[in-house]
């Protein structure tokens, strides 16, 4: 008898965007791939999420004008990460990067396109970020979901990867997986692909690798325990840039629903909650978390006004906002001040001190370039906002095949990884995440992990 109960060509553990990915390139590659999920309904980190990827030389970017390519990227990814991103992994997102969404958009048809709200910024020098209008991570999460459908993909809800079996030399045999009512099935596969998303919710693993973060909430999905990571690290996989994870300083209190990056693009402003500005808000998205975190009460205001407003509303986070009327808006900066309890002086000052340098079109105290920017008038918005960490960048190493690689370098023959579960292009810590990345990550290394499965098994 077989020590498992039954063998599937590929394996994918996790049916986040990465998993959805994987598995409709197997699929597209004639091989039969089973995904087990271990929620009970589509979601991750991916449904949490604003729905955003980068992608750099798309027909959708040349279609608004927009000239970009892998080389653009690739450097702009460098540079972000202060050169400290693996180089190899970098340069196959960015190559990997237009292909993978023409292939979603015309194999697939997911109806993605260039985000013209979201302009070149934090890092990513043209306007490269994708989404679909209107919609966020849920609605694209459960797309992606109808897709595998589609394509006729087995995909296994309440069904979680707990071990992994190899025969002794690195290769891959079968897994364990633990279903609903706590029985655990043995199954082979000829390729197993990782895609479990981070570690964010593992306390213990961001405790060890990024003991800064100790004080932050947490905003990312409680799935991101770090299975793939651990599991693959028992064998003898290598792990990169397990410090590195994208906070964010925008998160609503106590909505907790994010105000998106474009309020912040288009002009608007972060102040503390004595009303004083701390930092040039277009500097870092991800690295923001700390300087607002060291604020008095550890949190402020996003301050904004009713054109940014109406320019931004169509976003969902926002339109959600405007719903739930989570902003206080007043058409003087003294009565906004009373409304946040700021003091209407420091309030009145930083709002001037921003107007004053849009204004002249230059550069403010903090550093922030104001050429061509926004001058804030009246009536003003303001959003009660914290700091808290979304979600995990480092993971298991990974070559340009998204096959994981072991300590000494060499690659598991049938093994893959990628999303959150593989290390991504951000640098060892919190400042060298460029928008969009995590589902970039996703998508691209998992389309790459079900190819390159499909070809180890149709060799
Ligand atoms: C609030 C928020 C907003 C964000 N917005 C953006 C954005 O707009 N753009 C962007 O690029 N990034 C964004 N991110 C990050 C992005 O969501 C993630 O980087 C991306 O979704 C990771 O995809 P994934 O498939 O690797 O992981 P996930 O989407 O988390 O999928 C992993 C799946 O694996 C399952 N799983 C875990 N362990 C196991 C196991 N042992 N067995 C079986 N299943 C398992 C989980 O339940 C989960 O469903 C955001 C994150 C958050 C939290």
């Amino acid at each position: 008898m077989s020590e498992f109960e039954f063998s599937v060509p590929v394996l994918i553990a996790g049916a986040g965007a990465c998993g959805a990915a994987a598995a409709l390139a197997a699929s597209d590659a004639g091989l039969d791939a089973l995904v087990v999920e271990r929620d009970d309904r589509p979601g991750g980190s991916t449904g949490m999420s604003q729905g955003l990827f980068c992608a750099a030389g798309t027909t959708s970017q040349k279609e608004n004008g927009v000239n970009d390519d892998a080389e653009v990227f690739f450097a702009d990814i460098m540079e972000k990460s202060r050169g400290q991103a693996d180089p190899v992994i970098a340069r196959t997102l960015a190559e990997e990067s237009a292909p993978t969404f023409e292939w979603l958009r015309n194999v697939h048809a997911l109806p993605w396109q260039l985000d013209t709200s979201f302009r070149a910024s934090y890092g990513n020098s043209r306007p490269r970020v994708h989404g679909w209008p209107g919609h966020g991570g849920l609605d694209m999460i459960q797309l992606l979901h109808r897709r595998m459908s589609d394509a006729g993909v087995d995909v296994l809800m309440e069904t979680r990867l707990v071990d992994i079996f190899d025969d002794g030399h690195g290769r891959v045999r079968g897994a364990a997986l633990q279903r609903a009512d706590g029985q655990v099935e043995r199954i082979g596969c000829d390729a197993l692909i990782l895609a479990c998303g981070g570690f964010g919710a593992n306390r213990a693993m961001t405790d060890r690798y990024m003991p800064e973060t100790r004080a932050l909430r947490y905003n990312g999905h409680e799935g991101s325990e770090g299975d793939a990571i651990r599991l693959g690290e028992g064998l003898g996989a290598a792990l990169g840039d397990m410090g590195s994870y994208q906070g964010y300083a925008m998160l609503t209190d106590p909505q907790g629903i994010s105000v998106p990056p474009p309020v912040l693009i288009d002009g608007g402003i972060i102040v503390n909650r004595h009303g004083d500005r701390f930092t040039d808000e277009s500097e870092d998205i991800a690295g923001m978390v700390h300087p607002l975190s060291s604020q008095p009460g550890s949190g402020g205001w996003v301050i904004y006004d009713a054109d940014i407003e109406s320019a931004c509303g169509g976003i969902p986070e926002l339109a959600q906002l405007i719903a739930l009327n989570a902003h206080k808006t007043a058409e003087r900066l003294d009565d906004l001040a009373g409304a946040i309890g700021a003091d209407p002086a420091r309030l009145t000052a930083s709002v001037d001190h921003a107007r004053e340098a849009a204004a002249r079109g230059a550069r403010d105290s903090f550093g922030r370039d104001w050429a061509g920017g926004h001058i804030l008038r009246a009536p003003f918005r303001a959003l009660k906002v914290i700091g808290a960490i979304y979600h995990t960048q480092g993971g298991l190493q990974i070559d340009r095949h998204a096959r994981v690689l072991r300590r000494d370098g060499r690659p598991f023959p049938n093994l893959f990884a990628g999303g959150g579960s593989a290390r991504s292009v951000s640098g060892p810590s919190s400042w060298g995440y460029l928008p969009a990345m995590g589902l970039t990550t996703a998508v691209v290394l998992g389309r790459i992990a079900g190819r390159s499965a499909a070809s180890l098994l149709t060799s």
